[in-house]
Parts: structure tokens; sequence; C-alpha cells
């Protein structure tokens, strides 16, 4: 796709509409048995209920991505409490995505957009709850990667009537539904758009819903991952936006005195002065230069398997709480100089997110 010609990019956020604030009980989108069922040809050898196909193969069945949905989720209409809300269950319903969940307020599972700051319990899975796998299919559908954080969908298959812009209206009106928008690129006269989401739940979300749905023309859409963006540029902007997002992720679910721990060792490995509160004085972490930025993470950090439900593994939390005693004591001396933090934030494996190459 090197020769893509890049029509304007879109660049203020485009928020998606508000869900009303008081849910009521979800309402049941189909009764059973309203939904044809048509009968999809065998082309794998069982038939899988989440992806509604049989596996086996790994192409997704030509029959199957040719044939319109004849259900559409209708966010406003159809988001509502469910079971889930009680139960704390925290992945989303694809039947509710697909706009054809028979269940309702019954539903285990949440019959709302994905909060795109929600970050779900396992970062293997979707927000569907179906695991990711290590590469893409051939063809970029599927469930996807937990390699890397794809935000953007490749939307084929569009029919186009009037001029680059027009389209991208289409584009946006239909995908904003489904969660905040970054960037959309149409690639006029070839039937392409990508969309960029804020959030890659967000992304997910909407590949379910807008799977084999039209816009305005009638056209049945081909909704895949996209492959990575090849511009250098962006390539820097989204391995920034990752760090950031993994150091706020863990701060936010830490101890704050550990993350002022952290934040007094950092200064002291630097030679930081630091000022009352323990902020680092001016130059604080935003603008440090991106090669400087994996400095919580391990070498072979990934190599560590992410315990679920905890960030830091019982060694950093020792390590932590010893260097913050020691720093009660002695003041601010810098005595130490071990890098001892690694470990920290082996639960996101940061260090290689944003160079998958292959
Ligand atoms: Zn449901």
């Amino acid at each position: 796709m090197d020769d893509e010609i890049e029509t304007p990019v879109y660049s203020p956020i485009l928020q998606y509409p508000q869900p009303p604030k008081n849910l009521k009980p979800a309402r049941k989108q189909v009764i059973p048995g309203q939904v044809n069922k048509t009968e999809t040809v065998q082309t794998g050898k069982e038939y899988n209920i989440w992806y509604n196909k049989w596996a086996g193969g790994d192409r997704e069945d030509n029959y199957s991505n040719k044939v319109k949905s004849q259900t559409r989720c209708h966010v406003r209409t159809d988001t509502g409490l469910t079971r889930a809300d009680i139960t704390g269950m925290k992945y989303c319903c694809l039947f509710f995505a697909r706009g054809c969940c028979p269940y309702g307020f019954e539903c285990e599972y949440l019959h709302v957009l994905p909060e795109p700051g929600n970050v779900k319990p396992d970062s293997s899975k979707d927000c569907f709850a179906r695991d990711k796998f290590a590469d893409y299919r051939d063809d970029m559908g599927g469930v996807g990667s937990f390699n890397r954080q794809n935000r953007t969908l490749y939307i084929g298959r569009i029919k186009e009537t009037g001029t680059g812009a027009e389209t991208e209206e289409v584009v946006i009106r239909h995908f904003r539904e489904w969660g905040t928008i970054e960037r959309v690129r149409v690639l006029q006269y070839r039937s392409v758009a990508f969309v960029t989401y804020v959030s890659e739940l967000s992304g997910q979300f909407a590949k379910e819903a807008m799977a084999c749905q039209s816009l305005d023309n009638d056209e049945i859409l081909n909704v895949r991952w996209a492959t990575e963006d090849p511009n250098p540029v962006q390539k820097v902007l989204e391995k920034r936006r990752l760090e950031d997002m993994g150091r706020e992720a863990i701060q936010s679910r830490m101890d704050p005195k550990i993350v002022d721990a952290m934040k007094a060792i950092k200064a002291l490995e630097e030679g930081v002065v630091l000022d009352e509160d323990e902020n680092v004085a001016q130059e604080d972490i935003e603008d440090e230069p991106v090669n400087k930025r994996p400095r919580l993470t391990a070498e072979g950090a990934e190599a560590v398997p992410p315990k679920p439900g905890s960030i830091l593994n019982a060694d950093a939390l020792e390590g932590l709480k010893y260097f913050t005693e020691i720093r009660k004591r002695n003041g601010a001396a810098p005595l130490i100089q071990k890098r001892v933090l690694p470990s920290a934030t082996s639960g996101l494996a940061l260090g290689d997110y944003g160079s998958d190459e292959d």
C-alpha cells in the first residue's frame, strides 16, 4: 500500500454521540427466530459460533463475507444495563455489536460501547473476550494480534458516488457511531478507506459492528484490520503514545507512594533535582527524547509472563518499599546507583511494542 494517495487528514477528534446517562435495562435486539439463519456454506471442519462461520481455513469464506448483515446495532436504542453490570463482567457482547442479541437485559455480557479509557483485565483478549493471536491472519480479518495495538480499520468495497470529501463524510458518519475517531483516509476511486480510532477497543467493536454492513449506497462492506502504517513519523508517534498510555495505566493502578518512590529513584539515577513535592524540577518526562524513554523497561522484560491482576511482581514491590524506606532515613542522599526497577513495567511489556517490522 505504498502508493496510496492520501486525501486530507481529518484533524479534529470526532466525539461519538454519548449514550444516555441513566441506562435502562437493555432491550432485546431481535426476537429469537426473527433473523433468518442463512445457511453458511461449510468451508471448515467445525462451526464457530463466535465468528459465525466455519473454522479450519485461514481465509474468511467468500460467501459469508459477501452477504449483507441482517441486523445492525443502534447504539442509542440498544445500549442498556445487562447482567454484566451486576456481575462485573467487563467484556462486550459480540451479538450486541452485530445488532442481534436476543437476551437484552438478561445477557451475561455488556450492552454498551467499550469505554476508551477502560483497560480490560486481560490484554491478550479483545473487547469481546476473544483470544488474540500472535500473528494476523493472511487476510487481516479475525480477532487480530496481541503483538500490535491496532486502532486502524481497512474498509473495502465502498460504493463511491461523490467526491473524496463526500465519501469521507459518509464514512465518518457511519463509523463515528462506535467510538471517537482520530483520523480518516479515503482512497478515492479505489473504494477503500482507513479509519483510525482513538482507542483500540473502539476499533475492535467497530470491526464487528460494521462487518458486511452498508454505508449510504447499499454496498456490503469488507472490514479488516489495517496493516501497519509505514510512515516513520506515525511509527514514532505511535510508540510514544503507547509508552504514555502504559505509564498512565501503571500509575493509575499503583499506590501513590510507590509512584513517588519511582519518581525519586528515577531522579536519583539521572541526577535531577526534585522540588519539594518530589516532582521532577524542570525537564519533565514528557520532553524526553524518544530513545531515552523506555528507561523503566528491562531488557528481557517481555520474557516475564504478565501476572493477571498485578502489574508489579512481588520482588519489584519489595524493592520499591526498601528504597522508599532508605530514602526516608537518608534524606535524598544519592546512594542508589543500582537499577532495581526493571520488572516494574513487565506487566505491559512495552519494550518492543512499536517495532514489529516483520
Ligand atoms: Zn448480549
